[in-house]
Protein backbone atom coordinates (compact mmCIF):
# COMPACT_ATOMS: atom_id res chain seq x y z
CA UNK A 1 0.00 0.00 0.00
CA UNK A 2 1.40 3.87 -0.33
CA UNK A 3 3.54 4.38 2.40
CA UNK A 4 3.81 0.90 4.35
CA UNK A 5 5.11 -1.71 1.90
CA UNK A 6 4.87 -4.28 4.83
CA UNK A 7 1.48 -4.45 5.41
CA UNK A 8 -0.40 -7.49 4.70
CA UNK A 9 -1.33 -7.74 0.96
CA UNK A 10 -4.97 -8.07 1.59
CA UNK A 11 -4.79 -4.36 3.09
CA UNK A 12 -2.16 -3.46 0.70
CA UNK A 13 -4.66 -4.05 -2.30
CA UNK A 14 -7.72 -2.44 -0.58
CA UNK A 15 -5.47 0.63 0.32
CA UNK A 16 -4.17 0.45 -3.79
CA UNK A 17 -7.76 0.67 -5.13
CA UNK A 18 -8.67 3.18 -2.63
CA UNK A 19 -5.45 5.35 -3.58
CA UNK A 20 -6.72 5.23 -7.37
CA UNK A 21 -10.15 5.42 -6.84
CA UNK A 22 -9.21 8.84 -4.67
CA UNK A 23 -7.48 10.24 -7.06
CA UNK A 24 -9.40 9.30 -10.50
CA UNK A 25 -12.62 10.71 -8.46
CA UNK A 26 -10.44 14.27 -7.87
CA UNK A 27 -8.67 14.18 -11.85
CA UNK A 28 -12.79 13.37 -12.90
CA UNK A 29 -14.61 16.38 -10.87
CA UNK A 30 -11.59 18.73 -11.91
CA UNK A 31 -12.36 18.58 -15.60
CA UNK A 32 -15.56 18.60 -15.25
CA UNK A 33 -15.64 21.59 -13.58
CA UNK A 34 -14.50 23.25 -16.87
CA UNK A 35 -17.33 21.21 -18.62
CA UNK A 36 -20.15 23.54 -16.49
CA UNK A 37 -21.02 24.92 -20.01
CA UNK A 38 -20.47 21.99 -22.21
CA UNK A 39 -24.45 21.72 -23.96
CA UNK A 40 -24.56 25.52 -24.72
CA UNK A 41 -21.10 26.86 -25.50
CA UNK A 42 -18.53 23.50 -24.96
CA UNK A 43 -15.89 22.95 -22.63
CA UNK A 44 -13.52 25.29 -21.11
CA UNK A 45 -10.44 23.63 -19.45
CA UNK A 46 -9.40 27.12 -18.17
CA UNK A 47 -12.56 27.79 -16.09
CA UNK A 48 -11.86 24.42 -13.97
CA UNK A 49 -12.00 25.36 -10.45
CA UNK A 50 -11.93 23.45 -6.58
CA UNK A 51 -15.05 25.29 -5.77
CA UNK A 52 -17.45 23.33 -8.39
CA UNK A 53 -19.80 20.51 -7.74
CA UNK A 54 -22.33 18.66 -8.82
CA UNK A 55 -24.87 16.46 -7.77
CA UNK A 56 -22.20 13.59 -8.79
CA UNK A 57 -19.80 15.37 -7.27
CA UNK A 58 -21.83 17.00 -4.68
CA UNK A 59 -18.35 17.79 -2.34
CA UNK A 60 -15.82 20.58 -3.65
CA UNK A 61 -12.82 19.40 -4.48
CA UNK A 62 -11.82 23.00 -1.72
CA UNK A 63 -13.61 21.15 1.38
CA UNK A 64 -11.54 17.66 0.37
CA UNK A 65 -8.55 19.60 -0.03
CA UNK A 66 -8.88 22.08 3.36
CA UNK A 67 -9.78 18.51 5.55
CA UNK A 68 -6.77 16.87 4.26
CA UNK A 69 -4.81 19.89 5.09
CA UNK A 70 -6.46 19.69 9.08
CA UNK A 71 -5.21 16.01 8.91
CA UNK A 72 -1.66 16.66 7.53
CA UNK A 73 -0.63 20.00 8.82
CA UNK A 74 1.64 21.83 6.43
CA UNK A 75 4.88 22.09 7.76
CA UNK A 76 7.18 24.89 7.22
CA UNK A 77 10.52 24.15 6.47
CA UNK A 78 13.22 26.72 5.89
CA UNK A 79 16.08 26.47 2.60
CA UNK A 80 19.05 26.16 2.69
CA UNK A 81 19.16 29.91 1.22
CA UNK A 82 17.66 30.88 4.23
CA UNK A 83 13.83 31.16 2.57
CA UNK A 84 10.44 29.62 4.24
CA UNK A 85 8.86 26.78 2.24
CA UNK A 86 6.11 24.56 2.77
CA UNK A 87 6.90 20.95 2.29
CA UNK A 88 5.25 18.43 -0.06
CA UNK A 89 2.03 17.90 2.41
CA UNK A 90 0.76 14.13 2.84
CA UNK A 91 0.67 11.91 5.28
CA UNK A 92 4.04 10.29 7.18
CA UNK A 93 5.74 7.64 5.31
CA UNK A 94 5.36 4.74 7.83
CA UNK A 95 8.35 1.81 7.76
CA UNK A 96 6.02 -0.94 9.37
CA UNK A 97 2.74 -1.91 9.40
CA UNK A 98 3.25 -2.77 13.06
CA UNK A 99 4.02 1.21 13.50
CA UNK A 100 0.38 1.84 11.81
CA UNK A 101 -1.20 -0.54 14.24
CA UNK A 102 0.37 0.86 17.43
CA UNK A 103 -0.87 4.51 15.84
CA UNK A 104 -4.30 3.37 14.72
CA UNK A 105 -3.95 4.96 11.91
CA UNK A 106 -7.01 3.96 9.32
CA UNK A 107 -5.00 2.31 5.68
CA UNK A 108 -7.74 3.54 3.72
CA UNK A 109 -7.24 7.03 4.95
CA UNK A 110 -3.93 6.70 4.95
CA UNK A 111 -4.24 5.50 1.52
CA UNK A 112 -7.06 8.80 0.51
CA UNK A 113 -4.85 11.07 1.65
CA UNK A 114 -1.76 9.63 -0.35
CA UNK A 115 -3.97 10.31 -3.38
CA UNK A 116 -4.82 14.05 -2.59
CA UNK A 117 -1.11 14.65 -2.31
CA UNK A 118 -0.46 13.17 -5.26
CA UNK A 119 -3.73 15.76 -7.05
CA UNK A 120 -2.21 18.45 -4.90
CA UNK A 121 1.45 17.92 -6.94
CA UNK A 122 -0.52 18.07 -9.88
CA UNK A 123 -1.97 21.12 -9.40
CA UNK A 124 1.24 22.47 -8.90
CA UNK A 125 2.64 21.30 -12.22
CA UNK A 126 1.95 22.83 -15.69
CA UNK A 127 -0.60 20.46 -16.75
CA UNK A 128 -3.74 20.61 -14.99
CA UNK A 129 -5.40 22.85 -17.84
CA UNK A 130 -4.25 20.40 -20.07
CA UNK A 131 -4.91 17.05 -18.85
CA UNK A 132 -8.14 15.29 -20.52
CA UNK A 133 -10.40 12.32 -20.57
CA UNK A 134 -11.18 10.90 -23.71
CA UNK A 135 -14.54 11.04 -24.57
CA UNK A 136 -14.44 7.49 -26.50
CA UNK A 137 -12.09 5.10 -24.36
CA UNK A 138 -11.75 7.25 -20.79
CA UNK A 139 -8.17 7.46 -21.18
CA UNK A 140 -6.60 10.27 -19.72
CA UNK A 141 -4.00 12.33 -21.49
CA UNK A 142 -2.24 15.58 -21.58
CA UNK A 143 -2.44 17.78 -24.49
CA UNK A 144 0.84 19.24 -25.66
CA UNK A 145 -0.68 23.03 -25.43
CA UNK A 146 -3.14 24.50 -23.34
CA UNK A 147 -6.26 25.24 -25.28
CA UNK A 148 -7.24 28.68 -26.13
CA UNK A 149 -10.53 28.03 -27.53
CA UNK A 150 -13.82 26.42 -25.92
CA UNK A 151 -13.66 22.88 -27.14
CA UNK A 152 -17.46 22.02 -28.98
CA UNK A 153 -17.28 18.80 -30.07
CA UNK A 154 -15.39 16.69 -27.54
CA UNK A 155 -12.18 15.36 -26.22
CA UNK A 156 -10.27 12.52 -27.67
CA UNK A 157 -7.08 11.02 -27.86
CA UNK A 158 -4.62 10.05 -30.16
CA UNK A 159 -5.42 6.36 -30.55
CA UNK A 160 -6.62 5.64 -33.93
CA UNK A 161 -9.94 4.89 -32.81
CA UNK A 162 -10.84 7.52 -30.92
CA UNK A 163 -9.41 9.77 -33.44
CA UNK A 164 -11.83 8.07 -36.17
CA UNK A 165 -14.51 9.32 -33.94
CA UNK A 166 -13.41 12.75 -33.40
CA UNK A 167 -13.35 12.93 -37.19
CA UNK A 168 -16.61 11.63 -37.35
CA UNK A 169 -18.19 13.66 -35.03
CA UNK A 170 -16.62 16.66 -36.58
CA UNK A 171 -18.29 15.76 -39.95
CA UNK A 172 -21.65 15.49 -38.58
CA UNK A 173 -21.43 18.78 -37.16
CA UNK A 174 -20.36 20.39 -40.45
CA UNK A 175 -22.95 18.13 -42.16
CA UNK A 176 -25.52 19.52 -39.03
CA UNK A 177 -24.29 22.95 -40.15
CA UNK A 178 -24.77 23.06 -43.48
CA UNK A 179 -28.12 21.76 -43.70
CA UNK A 180 -29.27 24.36 -41.19
CA UNK A 181 -27.56 26.83 -43.44
CA UNK A 182 -29.77 25.60 -46.46
CA UNK A 183 -32.68 26.00 -44.09
CA UNK A 184 -32.04 29.53 -43.18
CA UNK A 185 -30.96 30.30 -47.13
CA UNK A 186 -34.66 29.30 -48.33
CA UNK A 187 -36.50 30.91 -45.46
CA UNK A 188 -34.71 33.92 -46.50
CA UNK A 189 -36.56 34.08 -50.17
CA UNK A 190 -39.53 32.08 -48.91
CA UNK A 191 -41.55 35.45 -48.66
CA UNK A 192 -40.44 36.61 -51.76
CA UNK A 193 -42.05 34.07 -54.17
CA UNK A 194 -45.17 35.15 -55.83
CA UNK A 195 -47.46 32.89 -58.18
CA UNK A 196 -45.81 34.50 -61.16
CA UNK A 197 -42.52 32.66 -60.23
CA UNK A 198 -43.95 29.37 -61.19
CA UNK A 199 -43.75 26.29 -58.96
CA UNK A 200 -42.90 27.34 -55.12
CA UNK A 201 -40.48 24.35 -54.59
CA UNK A 202 -39.01 25.14 -57.82
CA UNK A 203 -38.12 28.28 -57.63
CA UNK A 204 -37.13 28.32 -54.08
CA UNK A 205 -34.72 25.53 -54.98
CA UNK A 206 -33.07 27.49 -57.90
CA UNK A 207 -32.86 30.63 -55.16
CA UNK A 208 -31.13 28.44 -52.59
CA UNK A 209 -28.65 26.89 -55.39
CA UNK A 210 -27.72 30.13 -57.38
CA UNK A 211 -26.38 31.51 -53.89
CA UNK A 212 -24.32 28.16 -52.43
CA UNK A 213 -22.74 28.11 -55.90
CA UNK A 214 -21.38 31.24 -54.89
CA UNK A 215 -19.60 30.18 -51.15
CA UNK A 216 -16.16 28.77 -52.35
CA UNK A 217 -14.11 26.88 -50.13
CA UNK A 218 -10.67 25.54 -50.35
CA UNK A 219 -10.93 21.51 -51.71
CA UNK A 220 -8.26 18.88 -50.70
CA UNK A 221 -6.31 20.18 -54.29
CA UNK A 222 -4.58 23.52 -52.91
CA UNK A 223 -5.66 25.40 -56.28
CA UNK A 224 -9.16 24.04 -56.31
CA UNK A 225 -11.77 26.16 -54.92
CA UNK A 226 -15.35 24.21 -54.39
CA UNK A 227 -19.08 25.08 -53.18
CA UNK A 228 -19.18 22.99 -49.90
CA UNK A 229 -22.90 22.62 -50.67
CA UNK A 230 -24.51 20.09 -52.91
CA UNK A 231 -27.39 21.43 -55.08
CA UNK A 232 -30.88 21.17 -53.52
CA UNK A 233 -33.66 19.42 -55.18
CA UNK A 234 -37.75 20.56 -55.43
CA UNK A 235 -37.96 17.36 -53.38
CA UNK A 236 -35.33 18.52 -50.81
CA UNK A 237 -37.95 21.65 -49.99
CA UNK A 238 -40.80 20.24 -49.68
CA UNK A 239 -39.41 17.32 -47.49
CA UNK A 240 -38.10 20.18 -45.42
CA UNK A 241 -41.15 22.90 -45.67
CA UNK A 242 -41.91 22.86 -41.96
CA UNK A 243 -38.52 23.60 -40.83
CA UNK A 244 -38.52 25.98 -43.76
CA UNK A 245 -41.84 27.80 -42.58
CA UNK A 246 -41.13 27.61 -38.98
CA UNK A 247 -37.66 29.59 -39.65
CA UNK A 248 -39.29 32.19 -41.54
CA UNK A 249 -41.98 33.06 -38.48
CA UNK A 250 -38.72 33.15 -36.30
CA UNK A 251 -37.23 35.47 -38.23
CA UNK A 252 -40.75 37.58 -38.65
CA UNK A 253 -40.91 37.65 -35.25
CA UNK A 254 -37.45 39.29 -34.69
CA UNK A 255 -38.23 41.96 -36.99
CA UNK A 256 -41.81 42.79 -35.40
CA UNK A 257 -39.90 42.93 -31.88
CA UNK A 258 -36.81 44.82 -33.37
CA UNK A 259 -39.43 47.04 -35.16
CA UNK A 260 -41.36 47.84 -31.61
CA UNK A 261 -38.34 48.56 -30.12
CA UNK A 262 -37.73 51.82 -31.95
ZN1 LIG B 1 -9.41 7.46 -26.50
Amino acid sequence: MPGCPSAPQEIRDAAGKEFLSTLRELVNQWIESGRLQLKQFGEQPWSRNVQWCSNDFPKPIAKTLLEFRDRNPPLVVLNGDGRFAIAPMGPVGHSSWGTMLSQSIDPQQHARDKAISQFTLLLETRCPQRLFRCDECGRYFVLAREPRKIIKLGTYCSRSECRKRASAKRMESTSKGRHSALERFAAEVWEKWTPNCGSREVWIAKQVNCRTSEIKVNSGKKSERKSPYKPITRRWVTEHMQRIEAEVSKRKSVAAKAGSGR
